[in-house]
């Protein structure tokens, strides 16, 4: 555990606390050191999708091979999905019979209104199942 301290794995910069694997998801974090960000940068800004090269802490290499990121249209296409669900469940439990064309035009905003978070944890989805470098480290669990 010392070790890792001094090494810097999976320990923030702002508090000194290791964080778990799914802090680490939740936050943007690197899957292999839970330090560097993912992302360039944030949700609001202009490049929400943007992912660095490599992790700027522990320098591993996130497209693991050109065109790894487009696996990350499966797991966008499967986050649209739900959220269309979940949002028509909610539409006709509030409502008996609501009108087709109001229905759809409330989850089809919705659903535009959260593709940059799609975007988002699609790729992280993407890093954190399927890259060949997600190893946790066992300590860190
Ligand atoms: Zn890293």
């Amino acid at each position: 555990m010392r070790l890792l301290e001094e090494s810097g794995i999976g320990i923030t910069e702002e508090t000194g606390n290791m964080i778990s694997g799914f802090q680490a998801f939740l936050k943007g974090k690197c899957p292999q050191c839970r330090t560097g960000n993912l992302f360039v940068g944030s949700l609001f800004s202009k490049k929400f999708r943007a992912v660095h090269t490599n992790c700027p802490h522990c320098h591993v290499k996130f497209e693991s091979e050109p065109g790894f990121f487009w696996g990350a249209m499966y797991f966008s296409y499967a986050l649209v999905v739900a959220t269309v669900i979940i949002v028509s469940v909610i539409i006709y439990s509030i409502q008996e019979e609501p009108p087709l064309m109001s229905t759809s035009i409330i989850v089809i905003g919705i659903s535009l209104i959260l593709t940059p978070l799609h975007l988002r944890l699609s790729r992280l989805l993407m890093v954190y199942i399927a890259a060949p470098y997600r190893k946790f480290k066992k300590e860190l669990v």
